[in-house]
């Protein structure tokens, strides 16, 4: 369906099971969902442009505890946390990303500073702190305000194993991955897309996912599509998955449900990735595409309410239905 204005997001995908989801939690990631896709819908009612939508949906995410990016994210190895995020918008190009955050509490704003502060399309560690701090007035956050217990437990458990894992890997207290992402059509007809991540636990050595890897994790670009991605980043950004789906929309003539299926279910899945997408066409169509049992997901109908879902087999439905 064509609509005028649209905006969709992810919470992230993985090996989520019914059975170690409580309640509680549930009716937790359903609220914060439904929280986040109506503060991006609202900055395009009021006529905004679907970069501010994208990346005010993002914030709600960082913000909650819930999710692996801001506050919540994963910690490395040394018992860090380390964020990446991304900005793109669909009308010029232009791009924003920045990588190996340690102080910023939300690393997508700063991203979007990036692509409109900076002559650069992605800034690292240090560097891009520096910029954040003395360039754009940012706030230091010390590393403490990332912290939960339950990633801490996780990053334990990982490092027995000796292992890497999305944020959900296969633990009963951690069925959750948490990238989070945004993907929004504004009333100008602009496509932007949204991705902010903790990345993997226990990762290493200054690892870097897809999240701020244009064509990777995050792609958007006017009269095509906005594609945000989660799931096993050195997948997704080895499959170029945003830029294939984009690629196949523009010179292939694909549809997006075609496109996303075909690049979630192809070489990404054969090679051993685990993750989903969602995106946005030119016309607002929106599609959610996963090779999962699920993803944190949400849009907003017709009617204004948003619609969420969890599992990969449950269709999109408003809280309390
Ligand atoms: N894609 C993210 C990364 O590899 C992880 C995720 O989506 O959970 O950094």
């Amino acid at each position: 369906m064509t609509r005028p204005f649209s905006i969709a997001i992810h919470g992230g995908a993985g090996t989520i099971e019914r059975s170690l989801m409580t309640p509680e939690l549930e009716a937790s990631y359903r609220k914060a969902l439904a929280q986040s896709v109506m503060a991006g819908h609202a900055v395009l009612e009021q006529g905004g442009s679907s970069v501010d939508a994208a990346v005010a949906a993002v914030t709600v995410m960082e913000d909650s505890e819930l999710f692996n990016a801001g506050k919540g994210s994963v910690l490395t190895h040394d018992e860090t946390v380390e964020m990446d995020a991304s900005v793109m918008d669909g009308r010029n190009l232009e791009a924003g990303a920045v990588t190996l955050i340690r102080h910023i509490k939300n690393p997508i704003q700063l991203a979007r500073d990036v692509m409109q502060k900076s002559p650069h399309a992605m800034l690292a560690g240090e560097g891009a702190e520096s910029f954040a701090f003395k360039e754009c007035g940012y706030e230091y956050v010390e590393q403490d305000y990332f912290f939960t217990d339950r990633r801490y437990n996780e990053l334990k458990t990982m490092k027995k194993t000796g292992g890497v894992a999305l944020s959900e890997a296969r633990y009963p207290d951690e069925k959750k991955h948490g990238t989070v992402g945004a993907v929004a059509l504004d009333k100008e007809g602009n496509l932007a897309a949204a991705t902010s991540t903790g990345g993997l636990t226990n990762k290493r050595w200054g690892r870097v996912g897809d999240t701020p890897i244009i064509g990777g994790g995050n792609y958007a670009r006017n009269g095509n599509v906005a594609v945000s991605a989660t799931g096993m980043g050195e997948l997704l950004m080895r499959c170029t998955v945003a830029g294939d789906i984009a690629g196949r929309m523009q010179y292939g003539n694909a549809s997006i449900d075609q496109a996303c299926r075909d690049v979630i279910h192809g070489d990404f899945l054969s090679l051993g990735g685990e993750g989903g997408v969602i995106a946005i066409d030119a016309d607002g169509r929106v599609n959610f595409e996963l090779n999962c049992p699920g993803m944190y997901r949400a849009t907003v109908n017709e009617k204004g309410e948003a619609l969420v879902a969890i599992f990969a087999d449950e269709e999109l439905q408003a809280l309390g239905t």
